[in-house]
C-alpha cells in the first residue's frame, strides 16, 4: 500500500480577493503530524500559526458587558453591514475561467474533465434549448455510485451514462433533486446568503437572464470558501470575534459520522448521502483523527470508470489521492473564529476538525456552521447592542 503523502499549507499574506489562496509547497514550522499507520494528515491548527500556546482561556459564564462579548457583537454586526453592501458579483475575483458541462457528455467524460481541470463542480449546458440546465455537482456521482450499487446488471452500460440521464438516476434512487438556489449576480450577498443557507445548497450559481432572447446564463458559481475568504480579506473586524467555539457553541459534536481505515468507501458513501455531509473522519479504534474522507475523493476514485474501486477500504482510497492534496485543517474548542478567519484568508480551508491536545476527535467544524452562525445564529448577539 503506498504512503498517503499530504503537505500542509504555508501562510501566505495577500491583501486582495483575487490573490491566489492556495501554496501547498512547503510546511508550516508548527504543524504538527501525527504517525499512524502511514495515511495520516499533516494537520494545521489556527492557533498554532497564530498564537503561541497559552494556557486555555477560561470559559466563564457568559456575561454581557464582558468586552469579549462587545467586540464579538461589534464584529459580527461589521460583517453583516458588510454584506448587506456587497453584491454576488463583488466576490468574484478580477479574472477567473468558468467550465461549463453540456448536458450530452457523459458521465464518465464529465469525471475525466473535473480531474484534469482541478474543478469538483460545474454548471451545465443544455445546448438543444441554449440555456442553463443546474449545476453538476459531487452529489450527483454519490447517486449513480448509490445507484450501480443497486442495479450491477446494468454496470456494463456505465460508460454510455449521460448528465442528461442523472435527472432519472434522481428519480429512480427517490432522491429529491437538489433544489437549485441561484442567485442574480446584482442581488445583495447578504439576501443570497440566507436563501442559501435555507436551501442547504453548498454553492450559488450566479444567473443572469436575458430578456432579448430569454435565456439564462451562468456568470460564475460561488462557494463557501470563496465567500468566507472574501469577509476575510476584507473585514478587519473578524480579529475581534475572540469568543471561542465552546462559547459560543459552533460545530457539530454530537453523534459524528466517522470510519476507519479499514471501513469501505461504499459504506462512507452511504453515511454520506443519508446524512448529507461532505466529508467524514477516519479515526483509530480510540478516536484519535487520523485523515478526513472527503465526498470530492469519489471523483479521483471513479475517474477511471472502475465501480469496482468502491470496494476500496478508505485506507487504500487515502493512499491513492493525489501528493498535492492540502491537508487536513483542524482547531480546538478554545480557537475563535478570529484565529480561523485568518488561516481561511490564507489557505483553501474547506472544514476544520475540532481536536483536543491529543488529536482526540471532538467535533467538526463546517463552513455552512460557520457561514450560519454569521448570518442567523449569532443574531442574538449583535440584537444585544
Ligand atoms: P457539511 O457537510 O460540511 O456541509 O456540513 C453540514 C452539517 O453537518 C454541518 O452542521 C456540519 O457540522 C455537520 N457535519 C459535517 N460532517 C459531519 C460528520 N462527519 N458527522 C456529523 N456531522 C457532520
Amino acid at each position: 500500500m503506498a504512503e498517503n503523502a499530504e503537505v500542509t499549507q504555508s501562510p501566505s499574506p495577500s491583501n486582495d480577493n483575487s490573490a491566489p489562496a492556495d501554496h501547498p509547497s512547503s510546511t508550516t514550522a508548527h504543524a504538527q503530524a501525527a504517525h499512524h499507520h502511514g495515511h495520516e494528515g499533516t494537520f494545521v491548527r489556527p492557533s498554532d500559526l497564530l498564537r503561541p500556546k497559552t494556557t486555555s482561556r477560561p470559559s466563564a459564564p457568559t456575561q454581557p458587558d464582558r468586552p469579549i462579548d462587545r467586540d464579538q457583537r461589534a464584529g459580527l454586526k461589521a460583517i453583516r453591514d458588510f454584506l448587506r453592501i456587497r453584491n454576488c458579483y463583488d466576490v468574484l475575483p478580477l479574472s477567473f475561467r468558468l467550465i461549463e458541462l453540456d448536458v450530452g457528455l457523459t458521465v464518465k467524460e464529465s469525471l475525466n474533465i473535473m480531474v484534469q481541470c482541478g474543478i469538483v463542480s460545474a454548471p451545465l449546458w443544455d445546448s438543444s434549448t441554449s440555456t442553463y440546465a443546474g449545476l453538476l455537482t459531487v452529489n450527483d456521482y454519490l447517486n449513480v455510485v448509490r445507484y450501480y450499487n443497486l442495479h450491477a446488471d446494468k454496470l456494463k452500460d456505465v460508460d454510455k451514462l449521460l448528465l442528461s440521464d442523472l435527472k432519472d438516476v434522481e428519480k429512480f434512487l427517490d432522491v429529491k433533486p437538489p433544489e437549485t438556489v441561484s442567485a442574480s449576480p446584482e442581488a445583495i450577498l447578504f439576501d443570497a446568503l440566507r436563501k442559501q443557507l435555507i436551501s442547504r445548497a453548498r454553492r450559488i450559481p450566479l444567473v443572469s437572464y436575458d430578456s432579448d432572447t430569454q435565456r439564462t446564463m451562468v456568470t460564475s458559481v460561488i462557494t463557501q470558501y470563496r465567500i468566507l475568504k472574501f469577509i476575510a480579506m476584507n473585514v478587519k473586524e473578524t480579529d475581534m470575534l475572540r469568543k471561542s467555539l465552546a462559547m459560543i457553541k459552533l460545530g457539530t459534536y454530537g453523534n459524528i459520522v466517522r470510519c476507519t481505515l479499514d471501513t469501505t468507501v461504499l459504506d462512507v458513501i452511504d453515511e454520506m448521502v443519508m446524512k448529507n455531509i461532505s466529508s467524514v473522519p477516519v479515526v483509530t479504534t480510540e478516536g484519535i483523527l487520523l485523515n478526513v474522507f472527503e465526498a470530492v475523493d469519489v471523483i479521483e476514485i471513479l475517474k477511471t470508470g472502475d465501480y469496482g474501486n468502491l470496494t476500496w477500504t478508505i485506507g487504500r482510497a487515502l493512499s491513492a489521492r493525489s501528493p498535492n492534496h492540502p491537508g487536513i485543517y483542524c482547531c480546538s474548542l478554545d480557537d475563535g473564529l478570529d484565529t480561523i478567519f485568518e488561516t481561511i484568508k490564507r489557505s483553501r480551508v474547506h472544514r476544520l476538525m475540532i481536536v483536543d491536545d491529543n488529536n482526540y476527535l471532538k467535533g467538526v467544524l463546517s463552513l455552512s456552521d460557520i457561514l450560519h452562525y454569521l448570518l442567523v445564529e449569532g443574531q442574538e448577539e449583535t440584537d444585544q447592542t
